[in-house]
């Protein structure tokens, strides 16, 4: 009996470890609320590209078939391109995000990368095209080493302390007493958010997607950390199709497109520039900011 009890405790340990570490993986993307499943389509084919264009084409969906969600939407990101998403809570912003990564399947209309539908690509391929910086990034009760290098286990550690330096986190890390080698996590140092957010960074860094989401922090940084955070995001979305779903004006300023979401529709696109003069729902928001360093999602629900 005991022999037999063995491997099957080791067993049920191992289905723990990876039920465990699923579920933190669908915790650190903080985009994934229900996990549909998606399916390969019989004949998929994997992306394999350095430059990403991205194009949604009236796109509609819906989480229940009784209730839609995004209503036509339709924008491109060209190759190296940043556009951000601006809007209320619960305009849909993430939901593009989940769509773009495919978590979900869009109801009508289509998703392409370099004129592909996205559904016609194997999902493991499109995701590694695919960075993700979360706005709360969850780290692994495990050394700060193994929480940058997750997700790119071949890097070397000459590789991980360079993502380091240029997430800008390498100074950081340096001065703990144990280094790289410090515990972290729930049971171990608790970083602040905008240390998570370098992490988060870091390993994007590694990962080196041609495509990156970044879904800004909802929750205020001090002003200091936020202007690192937007210069650091400046430097990794240089030459990357990047969509940021911002919650401060300030982060998208510099965007070649603006998209300003409500009810799960664009109602204004443009530059910063564009939509100031404009004068409409953009123009209003960044009024109300101005006033005040609130950040976009409030500012857009008291307009
Ligand atoms: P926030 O700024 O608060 O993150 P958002 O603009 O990103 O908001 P989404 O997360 O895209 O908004 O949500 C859009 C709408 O979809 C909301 O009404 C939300 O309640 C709904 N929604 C989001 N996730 C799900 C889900 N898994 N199942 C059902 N409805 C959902």
């Amino acid at each position: 009996l005991t022999q037999l009890y063995a491997p099957l405790h080791f067993l049920g340990f191992v289905y723990r470890e990876i039920k465990h570490s699923l579920a933190d993986m669908e915790r650190m993307f903080g985009l994934l609320d229900a996990g549909a499943e998606v399916d390969d389509a019989p004949a998929a084919i994997p992306l394999a590209t350095r430059e990403a264009s991205v194009r949604f084409e009236h796109v509609d969906f819906g989480y229940d078939a009784n209730r839609k969600i995004l209503h036509d939407v339709s924008f491109e990101i060209p190759a190296g391109h940043t556009v951000a998403v601006v809007g209320a809570s619960g305009a849909g912003k993430s939901t593009l995000a989940r769509l773009l990564f495919r978590f979900y399947d869009v109801t009508a209309g289509t998703i392409r990368i370099n004129g592909t539908d996205i559904r016609a690509l194997t999902q493991d391929s499109l995701r590694r095209h695919i960075g993700i910086v979360p706005q709360d990034t969850v780290l692994f009760n495990d050394s700060i080493y193994y929480n940058i290098a997750y997700g790119a286990p071949d890097a070397s550690r000459d590789a991980v302390i360079d993502a380091a330096r240029s997430a800008h986190i390498h100074a950081f890390v340096s001065s703990l007493p144990d280094g790289y080698d410090t515990a972290v996590g729930e049971r171990g140092l608790k970083l602040s958010g905008g240390e998570k957010q370098r992490v988060a960074i870091a390993r994007t860094i590694l990962k080196n997607p041609p495509i990156l989401i970044f879904d800004e922090a909802t929750s205020a940084l001090d002003s200091h950390t936020e202007k690192a955070i937007q210069r650091e995001l400046a430097e990794i979305s240089a030459n990357r199709t990047t969509l940021i779903i911002a919650h401060r004006l300030s982060t998208v300023v510099h965007a070649h497109e603006i998209l300003v979401m409500e009810g799960g529709r664009i109602i204004e696109r443009g530059t910063h520039a564009a939509l100031l003069s404009r004068n409409g729902r953009y123009a209003q928001m960044w009024a109300l900011q101005q006033e005040g360093d609130s950040a976009v999602t409030q500012a857009s629900e008291q307009v």
